[in-house]
């Protein structure tokens, strides 16, 4: 049976006046909607109780399992308001399918893939007037789900809840996109074989904080990650996969390991490739091929995706060897024109023959 998500109305809704206040200008992941929609779940009953609720602070035991363990995974996507006005999701069935492998891996239930988009469709509607218009805004969604059990003992919660809320988004690039530098750390890793790195889980997150310190450190504005094993292979991010456009017009991403996290961006970006006359390639990049090749302009640009900045062009690549210039430093036409295309896409500006965009009636 699929899950209903009723809404119960918020009895103190912000007036528009405050809402457009705070969608002028929103910053990222600062403001909260009126509304999150919730479910629970339990062994003995599946999932129940799911419904939209005001937005507010959970109740949670001292002892709950995710304040101690860690068992928590998450989606990041975004609701698009259109050029007809209307409002779509971006290819929901991924981040669906994704919250199921995060699932699996941590030991948590299963949503299925209609529920886990009701559940979104459902802070949507509730909390449409905060879909902003303006340019490369939009209302970014973040459902997730914990053990929510008050258990010290080590396995898997028997009580867990879910939550989608919203958060409206401002343009990532307020003044224009910009090239970003990278610090490549081999003290570091994020992920290592048999580990949690394709999952989408906190955890994954509160392990690389400090490799962004390392990178802050550099003068350095994100951290790359190379493989647990060797040190030696280009991984992804903290949260972004990367690639690479080559003389030879080939646009390269790391082959998925399993501990690099299969962003919906990276894959969107692969099906594109050949519209621009690119040929996609899936397979290992060494840092140190990455660097020479940087350096010796086969590679003439780089760039991060991901849902948050879309695509982000890489300026600098830099590591205890040297500072390696990418092409001019500047953001490459394909790099450009690959974030303009997902951008058409993702704002209904160009026909759709993927049939990405999701409406949301
Ligand atoms: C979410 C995430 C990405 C990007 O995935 P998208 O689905 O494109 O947003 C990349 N790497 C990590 C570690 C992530 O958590």
């Amino acid at each position: 049976m699929s899950l209903q998500f009723e809404i119960r109305r918020n009895p103190n809704p912000r007036s528009d006046a405050e809402r457009e206040t705070i969608l002028s200008n929103p910053g990222f992941g600062v403001h909260f909607t009126d509304h999150m929609s919730v479910a629970s779940w339990t062994e003995a009953d599946g999932w129940h109780d799911s419904a939209v609720v005001p937005y507010g602070p959970f109740m949670l035991d001292p002892a709950a399992a995710v304040l101690h363990y860690a068992q928590e995974i998450f989606e990041g996507m975004k609701a698009y308001r259109q050029a007809d006005g209307t409002v779509a999701l971006f290819r929901p069935d991924k981040n669906a399918e994704r919250f199921q492998r995060s699932a699996a891996r941590l030991a948590l239930p299963q949503m299925d893939t209609a529920d886990f988009i009701s559940s979104v469709e459902a802070v949507v509607n509730a909390d449409r007037a905060w879909v902003p218009d303006q340019p490369e805004q939009s209302l970014y969604l973040r459902p997730f789900m914990f053990a929510s059990e008050a258990f010290l003992g080590v396995r898997p919660a028997k009580f867990v809840t879910y939550c989608c809320f919203a958060s409206p988004a401002g343009a990532y690039f307020a003044s224009g996109v910009r090239p970003i530098s990278i610090w490549i750390t081999t003290k570091y890793t994020r992920a290592a074989p048999g580990g949690t790195g394709a999952a989408k889980c906190g955890g994954n997150y509160a392990a690389s904080l400090i490799a962004q310190q390392e990178a802050a450190e550099h003068g350095c504005d994100q951290v790359m990650f190379a493989d647990g094993a060797e040190r030696a292979w280009v991984e992804e991010l903290g949260g972004m996969n990367v690639y690479l456009v080559t003389t030879d017009n080939e646009l390269v991403t790391p082959e998925l390991t399993g501990s690099i996290l299969e962003g919906v961006t990276r894959d969107s970006i692969l099906e594109l490739a050949p519209d621009f006359g690119l040929t996609p390639v899936e397979r290992r990049i060494g840092i140190q091929e990455l660097t020479e090749a940087v350096a010796a302009g086969t590679v003439t640009e780089v760039f991060a995706c991901g849902t948050a900045a879309v695509v982000t062009p890489i300026g600098t690549l830099k590591n205890e060897h040297g500072t390696f210039s990418v092409g001019s430093g500047e953001t490459g036409e394909t790099t450009a024109a690959l974030r303009a295309a997902l951008l058409d896409i993702q704002y209904g500006r160009t026909p759709d023959p993927q049939g990405w965009m999701h409406r949301i009636s």
